[in-house]
């Protein structure tokens, strides 16, 4: 599996609960797209978003002790690799497939991460609804991904159960994000229809799109055909 096979949902919002929100895609609009409908869907989410092994330094020689029975990994350290950022994927562990419950708790969680993010981005004088905050209280409070030394002499994160480690570490995410100063640096997207948020982490705090390989290229190109009917109306 190549790391282009594995990104499927949008990503880049800045934050891991973010990244979570947007899954449920044009969000308050009549076009919304939920893409985590079914349980491959969990499991490809929780594959994509898996935090990835540290891509620098050299490998450990974990010694004969712990290298027994599993050769170093070829692929371990190659420069070739890390061509730039990667979101899980080849790093990810075998995500078994969720059952129909756990991908409603999923989008259960992931309302209720956005709800308090909408309500925490608007300085915090919005009450919150108190189930809301239970259900990512109670979703932070599984394991989340333990890092572990392989026999290869690298590190990579575990769980036993990935799926809800993974919405765990979005809900402690949240949960974090949702009291720090950074909750009023979140920003919807101004793309029409988008609905997408992320962290603004520009100087200025001035930025206005999701991504601009989408939002923003729409919005400039737009732009540019407004202008160009403007001046053809006036030739
Ligand atoms: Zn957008």
């Amino acid at each position: 599996m190549t790391p282009a096979d594995t990104v499927r949902f949008r990503q880049g919002s800045g934050r891991l609960c973010l990244d979570l929100v947007r899954t449920l895609r044009h969000r308050d609009t009549a076009e919304a797209v939920e893409e985590l409908a079914e349980p491959s869907d969990l499991a490809d989410w929780t594959r994509q978003f898996w935090p990835e092994s540290p891509d620098a330094g050299p490998s450990l020689d974990t010694g004969p002790a712990l290298a027994s029975g599993s050769g170093p990994d070829p692929e371990a350290g190659s420069a070739a690799d890390f061509a730039g950022p990667r979101v899980g994927g080849t790093d990810a562990p075998a995500v078994p497939s969720p059952d129909r419950a756990l991908v409603a708790s999923a989008r259960e969680l992931r309302e209720a991460i956005a709800h308090l993010v909408d309500a925490a981005r608007q300085g915090g004088g919005t009450a919150v609804d108190p189930d809301r905050v239970r259900s990512v209280n109670l979703a932070a409070a599984f394991a989340t991904p333990v890092p572990r030394l392989e026999a290869s002499g690298r590190l990579r994160w575990h769980a036993d159960d990935p799926v809800r480690a993974l919405l765990s570490l979005a809900a402690q995410d949240a949960l974090e994000l949702v009291v720090s100063p950074a909750a009023t640096r979140v920003r919807m997207c101004a793309g029409p229809h988008c609905g997408a948020l992320f962290l603004d982490n520009s100087r200025p705090g001035t930025r206005r799109w999701c991504s601009m390989g989408t939002c923003g290229n729409r919005a400039k190109k737009n732009t540019f055909r407004g202008r160009a009917v403007t001046a053809a109306a006036q030739d």
